[in-house]
C-alpha cells in the first residue's frame, strides 16, 4: 500500500510518498511560492537524483499536478502510474472539539474543517486547498485528515479551560487546544517501544523543541496537558513567539506605543521569542553561535528558553504525580546537546540525570540518561508524516 502524505501551507505543499509495506519513503519534496512569482518544486526521489522543477503554479491544484507528474515521471518518478497511490493523508492543523482522532474525509468532514477555520485562519484554509486539489485530481482515492489538535482532546477540562467567563468557552470555543499533537503522539509511543514498556504504564513528558515549540504531559499514552493553547502562541518562548506573558502587556503596548491589534499580534508572533530577546536571529544555531562569542542577549535568550522548558517539566511532573521519561524531539530537541543539558541541569533532585557523553548524540534515537537516573531521558526524531500515513492506512484498510 502506497500513501501520499500532504501538508499544505498558504503558499507551500510538502509531500511524502510512503510505501507502507516497509514504511519506506519513496519520495519527498516541497512545492513552494505557490501563487507568487518563482514557484518551484524540489522533488527528492529515494535512490535517484534530486530535481528542481520551476514552473508557474497559480494554486495548490497546479502544484499537486506537478507533484503527481514528478512521482510518475519515467526518469525521476518512483511509481509507474497514479493508480499506485492507494490513499492520501492530509495534515490538518485545527480539528476543534469535533475531532479527537483522524477521520476519512467526506463532505461532512470538509464542512467541519471549514467551520474550524475561525480557530486557525492561517492554517485550515490552506489545508483545505490541499484536500480540494486532491479531490479534484484523484477523485476515487480515499483521503484521511490527521489533526494537530486531536491528540490533546483527551485533556481534562481543568487543563483546557481558561479562567475567563465560562460563557466565552461556550460561545466561541475559547479553550486550550494544543498543537504538535501528531509529533507528541509519535514520540511518546516510540519512547515506550524503545524502553520496551507498555505506554499505558508510563508518564512521559514530550518536548517538541523546534522553531515552534511545545511540551506535553502524556499519561498512559494520553495527553493530559500541553503548553500551546487556544493558538500556538501560548507556552514556551519560541523562535519568534513570546509564549506566556502577562496579558496586561497587550493593552499597555497598544496605549504606549499606539499600536493596533494587528501590530501587537504581529509583535507577539513574529518579533518576540528568542529573536526578540537576542536581537540576533530566530534560529537557535545562530543564537548558540552568538552566545559562544560572548553576546549577552543571545545567552539570555537561551537561558530564558531553557528556564521556561524546565518550569513546564516541573509543572507536568507535579500534575502527573510521577515522571518515567522525558523525550526530546524536533530541530533543537534532536540536535542540540547543549540545550538538552541546560534544560536537565539542576533537575537531579527529581531523579532526572543526564549522561553528558551519551547526550552528544544528534538526530538519532538514543537513551541519554545515566544508569542511576530514575527518569529515562530520550532523544527521538519526530516523524509526523509516518504517523499520518499510519493513521491513513488504518482507516482506509478498515
Ligand atoms: P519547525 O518545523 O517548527 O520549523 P524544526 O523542528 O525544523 O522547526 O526546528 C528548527 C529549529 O531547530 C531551528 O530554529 C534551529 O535553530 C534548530 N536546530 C536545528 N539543528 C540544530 C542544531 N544542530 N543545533 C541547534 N539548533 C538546531
Amino acid at each position: 500500500m502506497k500513501i501520499l502524505v500532504i501538508n499544505c501551507g498558504s503558499s507551500s505543499l510538502k509531500y511524502q510518498l510512503i510505501d507502507m509495506t516497509k514504511e519506506e519513503v519513496l519520495a519527498k519534496g516541497l512545492a513552494e511560492r505557490i501563487g507568487i512569482d518563482g514557484s518551484r518544486v524540489e522533488h527528492k526521489p529515494s535512490g535517484k537524483e534530486e530535481v528542481v522543477i520551476e514552473k508557474p503554479m497559480k494554486d495548490h491544484k497546479v502544484a499537486l499536478e506537478i507533484v503527481i507528474n514528478a512521482l510518475v515521471n519515467p526518469e525521476h518518478g518512483v511509481v509507474e502510474s497514479m493508480e499506485e497511490i492507494n490513499a492520501v493523508g492530509h495534515r490538518v492543523v485545527h480539528g476543534g472539539e469535533k475531532f479527537a482522532e483522524s477521520v476519512i474525509i467526506d463532505d461532512e468532514v470538509m464542512k467541519a474543517i471549514e467551520e474550524c477555520a475561525d480557530l486557525a485562519p492561517l492554517h485550515n484554509p490552506p489545508n483545505m486547498m490541499g484536500i480540494q486539489a486532491c479531490k479534484e485530481l484523484m477523485p476515487n482515492v480515499p483521503m484521511v485528515a490527521v489533526f494537530d489538535t486531536a491528540f490533546h482532546q483527551t485533556m481534562p477540562k481543568s487543563s483546557y479551560i481558561y479562567a475567563l467567563p465560562y460563557e466565552l468557552y461556550e460561545k466561541y470555543g475559547i479553550r486550550k487546544y494544543g498543537f504538535h499533537g501528531t509529533s507528541h503522539k509519535y514520540v511518546s509511543n516510540r519512547a515506550a517501544e524503545i524502553l520496551g514498556k507498555n505506554i499505558e504504564d508510563l508518564n512521559i513528558i514530550t518536548c517538541h523543541l523546534g522553531n515552534g515549540a511545545s511540551l506535553a504531559a502524556v499519561k498512559g499514552g494520553k495527553s493530559v496537558d500541553t503548553s500551546m493553547g487556544f493558538t500556538p502562541l501560548e507556552g514556551l518562548a519560541m523562535g519568534t513567539r513570546s509564549g506566556d506573558i502577562d496579558p496586561a502587556i497587550v493593552p499597555f503596548l497598544m496605549e504606549k506605543e499606539d499600536m493596533t491589534l494587528d501590530e501587537v499580534n504581529n509583535l507577539l508572533n513574529k518579533k518576540s521569542g528568542v529573536l526578540g530577546i537576542s536581537g540576533v536571529s530566530s534560529d537557535f544555531r545562530d543564537i548558540e553561535g552568538a552566545a559562544e562569542n560572548g553576546n549577552e542577549r543571545a545567552q539570555l535568550a537561551l537561558d530564558k528558553f531553557a528556564s521556561r522548558v524546565k518550569k513546564y517539566i516541573g509543572a507536568y511532573a507535579a500534575l502527573m504525580g510521577r515522571v518515567d521519561a522525558i523525550v526530546f524531539t524536533a530541530g533543537l530537541g534532536e540536535n542540540s546537546a547543549e540545550m538538552r543539558e541546560k534544560i536537565c541541569e539542576g533537575l537531579e533532585f527529581m531523579g532526572i540525570e543526564l549522561n553528558k557523553d551519551k547526550n552528544k548524540v544528534r538526530g538519532k534515537e538514543a537513551i541519554v540518561n545515566t544508569e542511576s537516573s530514575k527518569v529515562k531521558i530520550l532523544v527521538v526524531p519526530t516523524n509526523e508524516e509516518l504517523m499520518i500515513a499510519r493513521d491513513t492506512k488504518e482507516l482506509v484498510v478498515k
